[in-house]
């Protein structure tokens, strides 16, 4: 990670964590504020419980993901159901996002509680073919035993946001300057990890 120096750009994401009942979602709602890049970017976290998701009307959960900028889609590699259910959810969030624009929505799956191996029933080939099928990242982490799982996430999707995607953090200069100096030092982002 870099130190934040001048040319730092200090940027804002909402991201929304969605995914099936306890398969570790909470454990991806305390990073916050990452530079990546020259980025500063400060992540707004939305972790909405499936219960909650399934009570609600439709228009609600359209509204998370309009709001949304990314998104990350946990499951758990002990549990097969809550790996099944990540394909419709990930047509329905591009369905909602892409129709509006050409930009790709960033998006990562996760396979979480990667220390439990012996009750493994999603292999990481499974995980990764999925991800590579609906053009998103992938990890493989253990949210709740290293923080540097939910780190490795937040950087994977730093790096899938385009800098015109990125709200600019209130008060600290104006729109078209950061999208010029974007421009300036921008750079591959996908070889930083
Ligand atoms: P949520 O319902 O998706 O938000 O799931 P939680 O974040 O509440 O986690 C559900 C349970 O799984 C909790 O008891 C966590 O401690 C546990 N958990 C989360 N991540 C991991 C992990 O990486 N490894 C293990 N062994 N347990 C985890
Ligand atoms: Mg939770």
């Amino acid at each position: 990670m870099e130190m934040p120096g001048p040319t730092t750009l200090k940027m804002e994401a909402n991201v929304l964590v969605m995914g099936a009942d306890n398969v570790g979602k909470s454990e991806f709602i305390y990073s916050h504020n990452l530079t990546v890049d020259g980025r500063e970017i400060l992540f707004h976290i939305w972790d909405v419980p499936s219960s909650q998701e399934q009570a609600e009307e439709g228009s609600s959960e359209e509204k998370r993901i309009q709001w949304a900028d990314c998104f990350v889609l946990v499951y758990s590699i002990c549990d097969r159901a809550s790996f099944n259910i990540l394909p419709l959810k990930i047509q329905f969030i591009k369905a909602a996002k892409e129709g509006q624009s050409q930009e790709k929505v960033p998006i990562v799956i996760v396979g979480n509680k990667r220390d439990l191996h012996h009750q493994r029933v999603v292999s990481s080939e499974e995980g990764r073919l999925l991800a590579l099928s609906l053009d998103c990242g992938f990890y493989e982490v253990s949210a709740a035993e290293a923080y540097h799982g939910a780190l490795m996430v937040f950087h994977g999707l730093a790096e899938r946001i385009p800098d015109t995607k990125l709200a600019l953090k209130k008060g600290t200069g104006i729109r078209g300057i950061v999208k010029t100096m974007s421009a300036v030092f921008a750079r591959k982002r996908t070889d930083s990890l």
